[in-house]
């Protein structure tokens, strides 16, 4: 990929297209979904699977010891340890309700994943329970992907051997960046060496598959120190690596208040960070994965992308595109059937549903069958930049420029500022448009009109 622009060039493209938009990882995105999908919607998509079919699990921690100021996941801040213990319970018992559901005897698992919140935050002996629940109501296949987000700092040697019996195999470490300064003004403290400890233990375990999450344009991040943390991270030798774009949207998350919009690199500058990221993996030998992810040439996730069969979901990018997806937990997102679930967005509410033994289901969107050709479409231009018109009109039974010739017609101004190009019956995103795919995809996206004029408030984040 090209990593080097003119100033002219950046100039333009970030007048034109740095506006606020959806990260695609659901379509339709979660401000279209609606609260009059509820639990019964819900347990009808359950109900309705077939036994052949496959299942990924995902499981919501929501406990942290100390709140980052960039955070904008679902957390709970505490030091009272003894609370994930009566989560425990409540996860447990919603394994129970949710697999009543299935009509399968087998409900089969290919991946699992741990994400949070900091899941680490939990004692090694209630991960075990929570285990046990799962093999109870689930078959958790051989060759399944099992996977936990972890803290460096909070880690504990006790967890990580606890994982090891489990038979986790994948694990993702928050680092976002290592120099102190920046880490001050996003309030999380954790060193190279922290790091690298826990790495090396883990590897020492037998553990052979990390991913990294970085974050750029965080508040006090500055051109030579970011390219110091990005050597770092090379010398800790991660397989894959996820550089989210940072989202700043203080009126949703007040504690991105907690510094000055003037500690915020410009866009200028954050598009240049990125640039660095583009530059320095690839030169290393990672491959770029959709829009801000990186693997190294021999990982899944580099395969399934030249293959073609990358997914993307509310965990990032994913080689399991088939298996229904339940989210277990407060605030998680299930897809199940082809439709959308969420659970209680706040703690009480969620615990209260599982309690009195009702699925914690608050909104959900069921999808028609435009939403779910525009779901694929956007799919495969958020995984693959490229769509092949006739391969999606065998797919989906259409005439592609018939069906989408008002997008293709807005396409062309997208074309004529080098974002793409529109050609042997396929659209073809080029490496700058490969950081805009947000842009592209907006475009079938009929949704995001009436989405913006009812909002008070901008709903998505920069695109840049
Ligand atoms: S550890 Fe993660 S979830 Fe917890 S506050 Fe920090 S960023 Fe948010």
């Amino acid at each position: 990929m090209q990593s080097t622009w003119s100033q002219s060039e950046v100039f333009n493209w970030l007048q034109k297209y740095n506006v606020t938009g959806p990260r695609y990882t659901s379509y339709p995105t979660v401000p279209a979904w609606s609260e009059s999908v509820g639990a019964l919607d819900y347990q009808k998509a359950l109900a309705s699977l077939q036994p052949e079919e496959s299942f990924s699990l995902y499981f919501h921690l929501p406990f942290c010891e100390k709140l980052c100021h960039f955070c904008g996941c679902m957390q709970v801040i505490t030091t009272d340890h003894s609370r994930s213990q009566d989560y425990v319970k409540k996860l447990l018992q919603e394994i129970a309700l949710v697999r009543k559901q299935i009509p399968q005897r087998l409900a089969k698992v290919e991946q699992i994943h741990f994400g949070g919140g900091t899941p680490n935050f939990l004692q090694a002996k209630e991960l075990k329970n929570l285990f046990e629940g799962i093999h109870q109501h689930f078959k958790i296949e051989d060759q399944a992907e099992i996977a936990i987000e972890m803290h460096p700092r909070t880690s504990t040697q006790a967890f990580c051997d606890q994982l090891k019996e489990l038979g986790f195999n994948r694990i993702s470490l928050g680092v976002q960046d290592f120099d102190p300064k920046v880490q001050k003004l996003i309030n999380r403290h954790q060193t190279y060496e922290q790091t690298k400890d826990m790495l090396d233990y883990l590897r020492s375990l037998g553990f052979t598959s990390f991913n990294f999450d970085l974050i750029y344009g965080l508040p006090g991040q500055k051109l030579n120190t970011w390219q110091k943390t990005l050597d770092q991270v090379l010398k800790l030798d991660p397989d894959r690596l996820a550089v989210y774009s940072y989202a700043h949207v203080p009126w949703i998350k007040p504690v991105q208040r907690s510094f000055q919009d003037s500690d915020l690199p410009n866009p200028e500058t954050k598009l240049k960070l990125f640039e660095m990221a583009l530059k320095t993996f690839p030169q290393a030998g990672y491959e770029l994965i959709g829009m801000d992810h990186f693997a190294k040439a021999q990982d899944e996730l580099s395969l399934a992308k030249k293959e073609g069969s990358l997914h993307r979901n509310f965990m990032g990018y994913s080689t399991r595109a088939e298996a229904h997806q339940i989210g277990f937990g407060v605030s998680s997102i299930s897809y199940v059937g082809g439709h959308y679930f969420q659970n209680q967005k706040q703690l009480p509410d969620y615990e209260k549903s599982i309690q009195s033994d009702n699925l914690a289901t608050f909104r959900g969107c069921l999808l028609s069958q435009e939403d779910q050709i525009r779901r694929d479409l956007i799919t495969q231009i958020m995984c693959l930049g490229e769509i092949n018109f006739k391969d999606f009109e065998k797919k989906w039974s259409l005439d592609f420029k018939k069906h989408f010739a008002s997008e293709l017609k807005q396409l062309e101004a997208l074309q004529q500022d080098g974002l793409l190009e529109i050609k042997d019956q396929k659209i073809n995103c080029t490496p700058i448009g490969q950081l805009f795919l947000r842009i592209i995809a907006m475009v079938f996206d009929p949704y995001l009109e009436k989405i913006k004029t009812q909002a008070k408030n901008p709903t998505f984040s920069k695109t840049v």
